[in-house]
């Protein structure tokens, strides 16, 4: 029920966020997705199906979207480069999904991919806690993360070592989850560990003074800073990213892509910013 009712109100603030888009919206830009898992069996809003996967990456292949790495993003930004439309595609927790379904259809089109990964979990008896009640809560191994390191077509990022709230760390704790993440997933990988994604996409300003030392960029959701023409150099440690949903279907990933879900995401940054108020 309430599902239904929160896609009724997506369609209607869509005329609306057509109007902000023809008005407002940038052309020079790079829009971060933010997937999590690719799996027809794992009902969640964060779950798309792989048949709906596989209609994205057709979609921006045929539309001749730009799909760029975190890297080359980075470079653009600190050029000062952001020239014409461009996305990047991200996924988060490092699901064997990713592995099993997502990257087979990634490879076909050769998009680059970042994959944000919380090593206190690889190889572990954990499960997240949003996953206690799921039968499939499987994440990738060593050697699957090793075997998509050898494939050049994916970067790896941290997200922390246990996926915990970083405000409600100690300094220690903090960098803890910030530097001995990173340094894990660079010795196991072989190379530099440049990206960080902050777990639940809650964003932590002592995290992002230390994030500045050890990182070139880290993303959040709907908070974040859109990546335009004119971005700052200092504000690439809280990039905005885009979330694509399973009850998006084809037509709201479609206007996500072109920026007509700004009030939708306007209402997200509102219940995100209070959150930190409160917090703070
Ligand atoms: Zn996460």
């Amino acid at each position: 029920m309430l599902f239904l009712l929160r896609t009724m109100i997506k369609y209607l603030l869509l005329p609306l966020g057509i109007i902000h888009a023809v008005l407002f919206r940038p052309r020079d830009e790079i829009l971060i997705l933010m997937y999590h898992r690719v799996d027809d069996d794992v009902k969640k809003e964060l779950a798309v199906t792989k048949a709906s996967f596989n209609w994205h990456m057709d979609y921006l292949y045929r539309k001749k979207y730009n799909v760029i790495s975190m890297k080359e993003a980075y470079s653009m930004i600190s050029n000062d480069a952001v020239v014409g439309r461009h996305i990047v595609i991200s996924f988060d927790d490092g699901y064997k999904d990713y592995y099993t379904h997502a990257f087979p259809i990634l490879y076909r089109y050769k998009y680059p991919s970042i994959m944000y990964l919380c090593p206190g979990y690889i190889e572990s008896t954990k499960r997240y806690w949003w996953d206690h009640d799921e039968t499939d809560f499987r994440l990738m191994e060593w050697k699957d993360i090793l075997e998509l390191n050898e494939s050049g077509l994916v970067e790896f990022g941290s997200h922390t070592m246990d996926h915990r709230d970083i405000n409600r760390l100690s300094m220690a704790e903090i960098e803890k989850e910030i530097i001995e993440s990173k340094n894990i997933l660079e010795k196991k990988l072989g190379k530099p560990i440049r990206h960080f994604a902050y777990p639940r996409g809650i964003y932590s300003e002592a995290g992002e003074k230390l994030l500045r030392k050890h990182y070139d960029t880290a993303v959040l959701i709907s908070n974040g800073k859109r990546i335009g023409k004119g971005i700052k150099k200092n504000q690439t440690h809280a990039l905005k990213r885009i979330p694509v949903l399973r009850s998006d279907g084809r037509y709201l990933f479609v206007a996500r892509i072109r920026g007509w879900m700004a009030i939708e995401d306007f209402i997200r940054k509102c219940l995100f910013g209070c959150r930190y108020r409160r917090r703070a």
